[in-house]
């Protein structure tokens, strides 16, 4: 493999910093986003991670979409502009942020606070899946809105922006009916990342980190003892009281 004699390796604790080229002008900076992010994870968790991983940030968009194309054995997959980063239980995979500007939309590297979060939404979907049997997330079934949702929530990347759209959403009648349909559109962040705020608040952080290790929509009802529609109906309540 030509393109792996290219990658320079930088081992740091806890992980293992894999990059190209014009990317060892910023490493330092990606090392702080890790090393803060790695922190909320464990601030958040009240725990660690349960085994290294590697940080592979790919010199452009071709890279990545090869890098998943062979992950997800999806020959034909052309990544969307938005997505620029990825995280299973072994690694973390990012478009590098020098090429966010030109390769991909909706994301400015010049925002180092949500930078930060997008880099920490990262290191929470790594600590999901190193507790779930699934450690790819390929065998989750329905819980596209848990388990981005859990990322998006844990960073803080539901901020009071998003849930404003959420709760005029619910008020308009024009938020979905389905968890299925969480992950979908321009609300996706809130939606999830708000149904799994609620949860956090109603059952605890530890009934939340239970739920990491569920494969399926119906374990993780059962686990909470509720049904779909109860549960949306719960959420819907909780943000329109918000203030
Ligand atoms: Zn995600």
């Amino acid at each position: 493999m030509s393109l792996t004699e290219e990658w320079m390796q930088e081992i740091h604790k806890g992980y293992k910093l894999y990059y190209q080229g014009d990317d060892e002008s910023e490493k330092k900076r990606y090392v702080q986003y890790m090393d803060d992010g790695i922190r909320s994870v464990k601030f958040f968790s009240k725990d660690n991670f349960s085994k290294e991983f590697d940080v592979y940030v790919h010199p452009d968009r071709k890279a990545l979409d090869t890098q998943w194309q062979n992950d997800w054995k999806m020959p034909d997959l052309r990544s969307e502009c938005w997505m620029v980063a990825s995280g299973i239980a072994g690694k973390l995979d990012l478009l590098s942020p020098l090429k966010w500007k030109t390769e991909a939309c909706e994301h400015d590297y010049g925002n180092k606070d949500k930078t930060k979060k997008l880099i920490t939404h990262e290191l929470f979907h790594i600590y999901h899946a190193q507790k779930n049997p699934s450690p790819d997330f390929a065998e989750t079934q329905g819980l596209d809105w848990f388990v981005e949702g859990f990322a998006t929530f844990a960073s803080g990347q539901c901020d009071t922006e998003r849930l404003a759209e959420i709760k005029k959403a619910i008020e308009n009648k024009t938020a979905p009916s389905q968890l299925d349909d969480f992950w979908k559109g321009k609300l996706k962040y809130g939606l999830s990342g708000s149904i799994v705020m609620h949860i956090d608040s109603k059952y605890g952080r530890e009934k939340l980190k239970e739920l990491l290790k569920y494969k399926t929509k119906t374990e993780v009802l059962g686990a909470l003892k509720t049904t779909e529609k109860e549960l949306l109906e719960a959420w819907a309540d909780y943000i329109k009281k918000m203030k």
